[in-house]
Parts: structure tokens; C-alpha cells; sequence
């Protein structure tokens, strides 16, 4: 039986205070794996540079230069993790990818795990924060609200996963067929379908270096997922439009009755400001939320490609090219 070529896609951004300790937790574990009959030889790492400006290019190459399971791929400009990660799993050669982030926040120690259970039929493995004491209370309590507002709109995203997970050739090949130019990956994986399975691990803390992911992209990538994934809140509009609608009508009953049976009424002056207010403000909010959908229709129909690879190193590309 051949074994299997796993190949580990690692975007990276600004990730130079992380990159040497990464490698080296990974370089033993590959070798771990490969003798414990798991994968190939031919398995290796493959960090995108998604533009960065420090030295994680240099350092990648470096990494490269001593370690030939070091690959890399350069993004030519910033295109944001989705976009680097997606760039790594078209471009990144193996018979099962698994995607995990620069800054060994998960657990890298469940990769045999995720690669038992492909060797079990299994084309997806995701990776399922079981604790994760070690984010910030803000990051957690915001999280779990994110994870049930999207379950309540009926979209399907796997609780407490990120994009730790591991793909087979099949569902990366499923996976090229969607074109979409607003990513949201793990959502994406979870149309795939196929045959999949959990494991759980502790999330950890950065080890070194800041996030790249401040609140504004946090908030960013948060209504991209909502949007890409579920039209509920132009139905929620609909709803609003629709209660307003008839909370106005009886206002107009109430206000008939008031002038019919108790004569010289007076109509006050709150019950005209307040509801224009109120009117104007649903009004606004519900243009506003029409018009991130209409944005996105625009961004979509463009079809612009969503990374461009400046240059790719390391053995199993000199391989590819040759063969
Ligand atoms: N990342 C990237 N491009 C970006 C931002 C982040 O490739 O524009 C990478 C980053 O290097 C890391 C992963 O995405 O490997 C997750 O980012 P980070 O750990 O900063 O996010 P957090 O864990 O704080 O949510
Ligand atoms: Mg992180």
C-alpha cells in the first residue's frame, strides 16, 4: 500500500517571532508520523507568505535552504487569510491537506488523529476548540454569540471550529468548483458534504507576536460569514417592515377611535416625533443592509481572481515542475 503525501498549509502574516519555533515543533512530528508508517516521505509544510512586511519571506526561505520538507508559497500582495489559506490548498500538491495557523495557538499534536481518520474514509477532519480558556473573556463571550446567531439563521458551521481541519484531494478538488470571491472557508467545507469526523484539542496562546486579526477584521469576517451564508437578514426586514406596518394601523384604529368617541382629543407631539424617528432609523438600517448585499452581488460579479502567487519554493514544487 503507498502511503499517503500530507502536505500542512500555513498562512503566515508578519509571523517572523513565530516561524522557527513552528517549524521546529513540526519537522518532529512529520518525521514521527512518517515512521510510524502514517504518510509519505515526500510530505512537507507549505507556508504562505500572504505579503507579509517583516522578514517572514526571508525566514521562510531559510527554513527552506536547511529543512527540505520546507516549502513556500509568496502571495504578491496582502489578500487576508481566507485568501492565503485558500491559495495554499489549490496550490500546495498532497493527497490530504491540513490547514493550521502560524502562531501555534492549536494543537498540533492531534495531527496523527485528523490523519487516522482519513486513513479510516474520512475526506474531512475538523479540528474542534474544546477549551479555550486562553482567549480573552471578550473573544469567547462574542464567539459563542456568533456560532448561535449563525445556528439560529440556519447556517451550518461546525461550533467552536476554525480552520484547523483536514481536507482530502477529493474535497479540495470540490472544493475549486466554488468560485466565490467573498471566502468564508468554513463554511464553504461544510457544503462539501462527504464522509467527516471531529477531534477536539485545547486552544493555546499565540506564542509569540500580536494577532492579526483585530476587532475591525474580526467584525469584518463576522458579517462576511453571515452574508455569504444566509439572506436572514433581509428576511428579518421583511419582518420588521411587515410588524411596523402593522403597529402603524393600529395606531391610525386607536387614533379614529380617540377623535370618534372622545371628541376634542389631543394628538400629542411624541406620538408624531417618535415614530418618524423611529421610521426614519429602520428605514436607514434596512437600506443600509440591502445595500452589503447589493455590494456583494457587485464584488461577486466581477470574478476577480483571488490571489496571485508570486513565487513558489521548496522540494515538492522543483519536484512538480520536473515531473
Ligand atoms: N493571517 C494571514 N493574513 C492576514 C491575517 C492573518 O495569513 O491578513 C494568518 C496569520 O499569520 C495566522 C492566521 O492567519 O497564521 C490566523 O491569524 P491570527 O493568529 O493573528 O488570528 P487569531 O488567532 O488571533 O484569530
Ligand atoms: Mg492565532
Amino acid at each position: 500500500m503507498t502511503l499517503p503525501t500530507l502536505g500542512l498549509v500555513i498562512p503566515c502574516y508578519n509571523e517572523e517571532e513565530v516561524l522557527q519555533e513552528t517549524t521546529s515543533r513540526l519537522i518532529p512530528l512529520l518525521a514521527g508520523m512518517r515512521e510510524e508508517g502514517l504518510i509519505s516521505e515526500r510530505s512537507a509544510i507549505f507556508y504562505v507568505d500572504d505579503g507579509s512586511r517583516d522578514r517572514t519571506w526571508s525566514l521562510i526561505e531559510s527554513l527552506s535552504a536547511q529543512h527540505v520538507e520546507v516549502c513556500g508559497i509568496r502571495l504578491s500582495r496582502n489578500r487576508g487569510h481566507q485568501n492565503a489559506l485558500l491559495c495554499g490548498l489549490m496550490t500546495a500538491p498532497g493527497d490530504l491537506l491540513i490547514s493550521v495557523d502560524a502562531d501555534l495557538q492549536d494543537d498540533l499534536d492531534v495531527i496523527p488523529q485528523m490523519v487516522r481518520h482519513y486513513r479510516d474514509g474520512c475526506e474531512i477532519v475538523y479540528g474542534v476548540r474544546k477549551r479555550r480558556d486562553t482567549d480573552t473573556f471578550f473573544k469567547r463571550f462574542t464567539a459563542e454569540g456568533y456560532y448561535k446567531l449563525m445556528a439560529a439563521m440556519k447556517v451550518d458551521v461546525v461550533f467552536n471550529h476554525a480552520d484547523y481541519r483536514l481536507l482530502s484531494r477529493r474535497a479540495l478538488e470540490s472544493l475549486a468548483e466554488y468560485r466565490e470571491v467573498n471566502l468564508f472557508l468554513r463554511g464553504l467545507v461544510r457544503l462539501l458534504g462527504y464522509k467527516s469526523a471531529i477531534v477536539e484539542y485545547d486552544r493555546a496562546e499565540r506564542f509569540a507576536g500580536e494577532s492579526k486579526y483585530p476587532l475591525s477584521k474580526m467584525l469584518s469576517f463576522a458579517w462576511q460569514g453571515i452574508t455569504s451564508f444566509s439572506t436572514a437578514p433581509l428576511r428579518l426586514i421583511t419582518t420588521v417592515g411587515f410588524l411596523v406596518s402593522l403597529g402603524s394601523l393600529a395606531l391610525a384604529i386607536w387614533a379614529l377611535a380617540v377623535k370618534l368617541l372622545i371628541h376634542n382629543a389631543e394628538i400629542g407631539w411624541a406620538s408624531t416625533v417618535v415614530p418618524m424617528y423611529f421610521l426614519g432609523g429602520v428605514q436607514l438600517l434596512s437600506l443600509g443592509i440591502i445595500g452589503e448585499y447589493i455590494a456583494k452581488i457587485y464584488m461577486e460579479t466581477k470574478q476577480r481572481p483571488r490571489f496571485h502567487v508570486d513565487t513558489c519554493i521548496g522540494g515538492s514544487f522543483v519536484e512538480r515542475s520536473q515531473g
